[in-house]
């Protein structure tokens, strides 16, 4: 055994921690995002309500300037073809077909006369409510300016740390490569972990002195925990550490 191995067993798992603690950090950015975003919500959910009631109105005053049309080119042909009806039976049927095309025609001209007030009184109550929108949308994106900028290093940082994973993961031996694909398969967290106060890192299970001692003698080793099955390996000492550096 090496002791480059032991160094990229102490890559892999601290590569391992620095990601998970920093897609914790995303989360945490990524709600707290989410969450002053949310307080937009209703205002844009009301403002887009308003949007949907102009557009149903625009289309309802469409419809019936298109029908008032119909009605007045009616009434126009009607008016002139009433007088001129000598049969009787005729000339009342046409009469009472005109009465009702005028009828149409104002009850179209009232309705069309609400509409265009009710479109009225909506345009300020859109300028009110889409200048409290931008207003908020403003605020949200000043509030969150700074964690905006967080989130977009924290995912440059957890590339950087997964191209370094990966170097280091390659740079292993394929047995320990294909267990620590195993463990990952079968949901087994932090399958190369260190020795930490005389237990092991992962199961936090106590180990044997007489492991540990053995371990130390040769710290470039690596074994696996007797309870868990983990790869455990022997971080650097502050000597080695020193060395190292
Ligand atoms: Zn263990």
């Amino acid at each position: 055994m090496s002791q480059h191995l032991r160094s990229t067993l102490i890559a892999i798992a601290e590569t391992e921690q620095q990601g998970f603690a920093l897609k914790q950090q995303l989360r945490r950015f990524e709600k707290e995002i989410a969450d002053v975003n949310e307080l937009v919500a209703p205002v844009e959910m009301v403002f887009q309500n308003l949007q949907a009631e102009k557009t149903t109105l625009i289309n309802q005053q469409q419809q019936m300037e298109n029908e008032l049309e119909e009605q007045r080119i009616l009434i126009e042909k009607l008016e002139k073809h009433v007088p001129r009806i000598r049969n009787e039976k005729e000339f009342e049927a046409s009469k009472k077909q005109l009465e009702l095309s005028r009828k149409h025609r104002s009850m179209l001209e009232e309705n069309l006369l609400e509409v265009a007030i009710k479109l009225e009184d909506l345009d300020p109550k859109m300028a009110e409510q889409k200048a409290e929108l931008e207003k908020g949308k403003q605020e949200a994106e000043e509030a969150l300016e700074q964690t905006i900028l967080s989130q977009k290093q924290t995912i440059l940082a957890i590339q950087e740390l997964e191209n370094y994973f990966q170097k280091s993961f390659e740079s292993a031996p394929r047995p320990i490569q294909q267990f620590y694909k195993r463990c990952q398969k079968n949901g087994l967290h932090r399958p190369i972990t260190p020795v930490v106060d005389k237990t092991c890192g992962g199961c936090n299970i106590r180990l044997q002195p007489q492991f540990v001692n053995e371990f130390l003698t040769e710290p470039d080793n690596y074994r696996n925990c007797p309870h868990c099955n983990r790869i455990l390996y022997m971080p650097l000492s502050e000597e080695e550490t020193a060395v190292d550096a």
